[in-house]
């Protein structure tokens, strides 16, 4: 199926970004589209208007000085390749290396992943358990959301309109403490 017709921008800047969003509370943010366009071309959504984010590169990275901070468009294989990650989150970067596949860990991001709120999703369920911030920001201004007040239910996280995900935080895990992620994958999805 094809989509419905759609509004499409490309902001370059996020203030930019916030007041498309702002003035179209209906629009909906394209990251690497991986779960958006999907749903649009079976119409499960059919937003008006899509804001594409891809420009913002400031969105995109991963910084660790204690905690970690990941910005909402850095992709799977971004964490997949991470060292860094590996040395302090092999959770993180385990989940990362088992999604999809390799177009799909090119294009797919951690922001994109998290706001689309699916319960199946292999990373909302790893940085619910290693209690995550997420930061948003509206015209409003920004807030920080706990872990447990993101996912609010099936495809609804507590992202509202005219805000955007600009990244996630998560705590240093204590010393002596380990993680890992095992996948059962779901026969039907071979
Ligand atoms: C073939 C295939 C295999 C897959 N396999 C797996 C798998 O094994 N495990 C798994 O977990 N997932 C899997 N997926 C899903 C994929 O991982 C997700 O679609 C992807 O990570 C979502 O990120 P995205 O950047 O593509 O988001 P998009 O599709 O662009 O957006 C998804 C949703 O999040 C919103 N959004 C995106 N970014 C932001 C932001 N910064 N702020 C606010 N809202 C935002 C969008 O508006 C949209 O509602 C698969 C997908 C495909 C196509």
């Amino acid at each position: 199926m094809y989509p419905s017709d759609f509004a499409y921008a490309a902001p370059t800047t996020l203030a930019e970004a916030l007041q498309l969003l702002s003035q179209n509370p209906e629009a909906k943010v394209l990251a690497g589209g991986h779960s958006l366009l999907l749903a649009m071309r079976i119409r499960l959504m059919t937003p008006p208007m899509l804001v594409d984010i891809g420009k913002l590169s400031e969105l995109r990275g991963i910084q660790v000085n204690g905690n970690v901070s990941i910005g909402a468009l850095t992709t799977y294989r971004d964490v997949e390749t991470s060292r860094e990650l590996a040395e302090r989150l092999p959770m993180l970067v385990e989940c990362a290396a088992n999604v999809g596949d390799p177009q799909v860990r090119n294009r797919g991001t951690i922001g994109g992943s998290v706001a689309h709120a699916d319960p199946a999703a292999d990373m909302p369920t790893v940085v619910l358990a290693l209690g995550a911030e997420f930061k948003v920001v509206g015209l409003q201004g920004e807030r920080t959301i706990a872990a447990g007040d993101f996912f609010v239910d099936m495809l609804q996280s507590a992202v509202e309109p005219g805000e955007l995900l600009t990244g996630i935080t998560i705590p240093q895990m204590p010393a002596q403490m380990g993680s890992a992620y095992e996948k059962f994958k779901h026969p039907a999805s071979g």
